[in-house]
């Protein structure tokens, strides 16, 4: 299996930049998430550099729902990351990671009154969705003294075609405004007082393989762009989105590169803002493929079964990883101890929780296993602890993360304690 460079098998063991996956396991315990900061940071460094040689003015946006621990967003932030933060929580995880607030970017289809208060306290600016937000976000502006920076997020009608749970850009979507409305709602939003439209932004979807969708998109953009200079607004930025995919299925996809999605993209967009006259920012906001494949989830087999087919029943579920479970993902797993051994037989790779559907991978040729041999779940850095849970009653495993020669702990495994800690007694069980 090709397996990117910070991955490597030497004496028959997993490594990860170097670091021999069976003695994280004896050390940490699993399940474990392990991931490389070195690998995260080269691949942002892949998209600066891939913007910057083609238009400097650009900023990359981590969206910050794909890996939301604190090692992560600090480790970006401290390249010049900002972030596209779809909630309360993940605007205050961006700041505490030190990203400045012009360079967050407030997203979300249903935002609270909450949300927009702290929205203008903070400074960000927020990708309003439809009017009825613009019309609220405008009187919280004005209640606090403040004038709020938005872009409106576009609804670009596209065909997509990746997962239906993932394809945001389609014209049935939830998310943004039509975008035959879109110059409509920055003339509404010129009236508002308190508001000041700066920016113009979309996402279309995410694990997308083919650059010529983002290239539609790119060409609806730059379009309304033009609109939306003729109509007085003054755009300091258009975002493009994130949603490039990464090659889950590592010997058949191919995967296009951030080269491949600059060299796609920046053409369009430069020849878009030269007929309107303008120099804005290019923003760019990628999620999956900045931190996909810097994480393993590394599991041990509980126990084995020979039923109707051969099953390596292990200790990590779609608690922890359900993108199998939610999208029918697919994950390569390598037998960590035995990386070098060659395929023998067809196991079906099953977790622990009560459910017939918690399958992290489905008839794969592995070598012979045994209960205590090690699992490595690859590319389980994007949108893998980040969608976990306590199912069954089950405590969160612990995160490390890898830089050159050191291991440190980013999240310490949660203890069965942990599960009752927000749990009070009603008063009448007192
Ligand atoms: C999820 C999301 C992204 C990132 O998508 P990826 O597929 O992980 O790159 C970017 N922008 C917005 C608005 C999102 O919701």
């Amino acid at each position: 299996m090709k397996l990117p460079h910070h991955l490597t098998i030497k004496k028959g063991h997993l490594h990860i930049n170097g670091h021999d996956c069976v003695d994280l396991a004896e050390k940490y315990g699993t399940p474990l998430y392990i991931t490389s900061e070195d690998r995260i940071c080269e691949q942002f460094r892949n998209y600066q550099n891939a913007l910057s040689s083609r238009y400097p003015k650009n900023q990359v946006l981590f969206a910050a729902k794909a890996n939301g621990n604190l090692a992560v967003l600090r480790a970006l932030a401290q390249l010049g990351a900002g972030a596209d933060i779809f909630s309360s929580g993940e605007l205050c995880l961006a700041l505490d990671a030190g990203m400045p607030a012009d360079k967050l970017l407030f997203n979300g289809s249903s935002k609270t009154p909450d949300d927009l208060q702290l929205a203008v306290k903070s400074d960000v600016i927020v990708s309003v969705d439809s009017l009825d937000e613009l019309y609220q976000l405008d009187a919280v502006a004005k209640a606090a003294g403040k004038t709020v920076k938005i872009a409106f997020r576009v609804n670009p009608a596209l065909k997509i075609p990746t997962h239906p749970k993932i394809a945001t850009g389609l014209a049935s979507s939830k998310f943004g405004i039509p975008h035959k409305e879109i110059p409509t709602a920055y003339k509404k939003a010129l009236t508002c007082k308190y508001v000041k439209p700066i920016g113009l932004h979309c996402h279309i979807g995410s694990q997308i393989l083919d650059v010529e969708l983002f290239a539609q998109a790119a060409e609806v953009m730059v379009r309304i762009a033009k609109e939306l200079t003729t109509i007085g607004v003054n755009l300091e930025f258009i975002d493009l989105g994130g949603g490039l995919g990464i090659p889950y299925h590592h010997d058949t996809d191919f995967a296009p590169t951030p080269e491949d999605y600059a060299a796609k993209i920046v053409p369009i967009f430069k020849e878009g803002i030269e007929a309107c006259g303008i120099t804005p920012e290019l923003w760019v906001e990628p999620g999956r493929s900045l931190v996909a494949d810097s994480t393993v989830l590394l599991t041990r087999i509980n126990s084995t079964k020979s039923a109707h087919k051969q099953f390596a029943n292990v200790d990590a579920g779609f608690n922890l990883l359900i993108r199998p479970a939610m999208y029918d993902a697919y994950h390569e797993v390598i037998v960590a101890n035995k990386a070098d051994k060659s395929p023998t037989t067809t196991y079906t790779v099953t977790g622990p929780i009560c459910e017939s559907g918690d399958i992290l991978a489905i008839d794969r040729q592995l070598p012979k296993i045994a209960a205590g041999d090690l699992i490595a779940v690859l590319d389980a850095g994007a949108y893998g602890f980040a969608m976990s849970s306590q199912y069954n009653s089950r405590p969160r495993c612990p995160e490390v993360i890898i830089k050159g020669s050191l291991v440190g702990l980013m999240r310490r495994g949660e203890t069965i304690e942990d599960l009752t800690i927000n749990m009070t007694r009603p008063p009448w069980q007192q």
